[in-house]
């Protein structure tokens, strides 16, 4: 919801205001190029602009929405308001909330919430004085519209904001809320393994949300994995890549069939673990090559046979990066409201590969020691070769069905 002639878009970001100065600007800097990247991907070329504590976005009345959607598609941003700007003056605020109460006071409860900024002598009225008057101009319009006006500042059903700064004022009527977080590109890059399933999207999606770049890996099963999964696993880096599309999110597919036949002819109640340990190996390497400093998987505590919290141990001990869980304490449902929410949920769920692997009853509580015993012992060249084999499928390339 907009007033009319809304041209602008005002955008909150949070943590970032706690920074130091010269964090703060970088951080502002980045949060800046990444807007600007969501909306030239989406053709739109508006120009963002930084002042302290906040970003603006100058743009047409007749994309407002599309802007403002596309800013709250940002990491970083807390919130954004299509708003329009007005003169800072006392006329100029009035006429605006007219407006906008003609355009969207149909009935209910309404505030004025107004916050005036500068020096007290900048504007010959406080922040007082805007509610009062500008609270009179929406009941007058209202009145004259044939609605029955009624005020309610505790929980009003449309609020009227003004912000009033010294060489210009806003009025909106919403604060739209994004993903918060850190602006991706703030961190340094992490390498997430995708499954093509449910939860490890999610995860991949929250270490962007907290700055972190991701360079996604899928380690084909051979003959237990399949186009349909990896399909999967394309079309969700799709969907993350349109929130940060100046970030380098191509996937990245690994061979790992002839690993994947090995273990499964030599290992049986540890296979599901040799089979992690051996995909943490392979990302390991991606890591290596491309300078990430850490890993990702959707591990959640408990949800699998290898997601116990001691078969975490053994699984975090094969490799010498950390290994970033972040939906760790996160139950399934939630996990799936939240693929839900960022797109990146299927309806048609396909079992896993791993599904097919998993001997008839894994080990709960494998020790590091009891797993490693039990390894093809010449695991780790396996993984390398199967890094070394790695294919990055860029957006162009169609898709496949081998
Ligand atoms: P997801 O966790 O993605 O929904 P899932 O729950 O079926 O799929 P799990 O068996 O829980 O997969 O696997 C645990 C984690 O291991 C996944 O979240 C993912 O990070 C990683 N993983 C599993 N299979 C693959 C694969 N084929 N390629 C890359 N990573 C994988
Ligand atoms: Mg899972």
């Amino acid at each position: 919801m907009h007033p009319p002639g809304a041209d602008t878009v005002l955008v909150r970001h949070g943590e970032i205001g706690t920074k130091s100065e010269q964090v703060r600007r970088k951080m502002e800097s980045q949060l800046r190029d990444n807007i600007a990247a969501i909306l030239s991907e989406r053709g739109m070329a508006d120009s963002v602009s930084v002042e302290r504590t906040r970003l603006y976005v100058e743009t047409a009345a007749e994309r407002i929405e599309a802007v403002t959607e596309a800013v709250t598609d940002a990491f970083g941003v807390v919130s954004a308001s299509p708003a329009v700007e007005v003169a800072p003056t006392m006329d100029a605020m009035t006429d605006a909330l007219a407006a906008a109460a003609e355009n969207h006071y149909d009935g209910g409860t309404f505030a004025i919430e107004a916050r005036r900024a500068g020096q007290p002598e900048v504007h010959p009225f406080s922040s007082h004085d805007i509610q009062e008057q500008g609270g009179a101009t929406v009941w007058e319009t209202a009145e004259r519209e044939g609605v029955d006006p009624e005020v309610d500042l505790d929980d009003p059903d449309l609020t009227f904001f003004v912000e009033c700064r010294s060489d210009r004022a806003f009025i909106f009527l919403e604060k739209r809320t994004g993903p918060g977080g850190l602006p991706v590109g703030t961190q340094q890059p992490v390498v997430a393994l995708l499954s093509g399933g449910i939860d490890s999207p999610v995860a991949a999606w929250e270490m962007m949300r907290r700055g972190c770049p991701v360079y996604p890996l899928y380690v084909d099963l051979g003959e237990y994995g399949g186009p349909d999964h990896r399909a999967r696993a394309e079309a969700t880096v799709d969907k993350l890549a349109r929130y940060a599309p100046n970030q380098d999110l191509h996937l990245r597919v690994a061979p790992g069939g002839d690993a994947i036949d090995r273990i499964v002819a030599e290992t049986d109640d540890r296979r599901m673990l040799v089979l992690r340990r051996f995909m943490l190996r392979v990302a390991e390497h991606i890591a290596d090559e491309t300078n990430a400093v850490g890993l990702v998987t959707g591990e959640a505590i408990g949800q699998k046979s290898s997601q116990t919290s001691a078969n975490m141990r053994v699984t975090s001990v094969a490799t010498e990066y950390p290994v970033h869980r972040p939906l760790l304490s996160v139950d399934k449902t939630d996990i799936t409201e939240r693929a839900r929410a960022i797109g990146t949920f299927d309806e048609a769920t396909i079992p896993t590969g791993c599904d097919r692997i998993a001997p008839e009853l894994p080990a709960t509580a494998a020790s590091p020691h009891e797993v490693a015993a039990v390894e093809p012992d010449n695991i780790d060249r396996l993984a390398e070769r199967a890094a070394k084999s790695v294919t990055v499928l860029t957006p162009a390339d169609p898709p496949t069905s081998d």
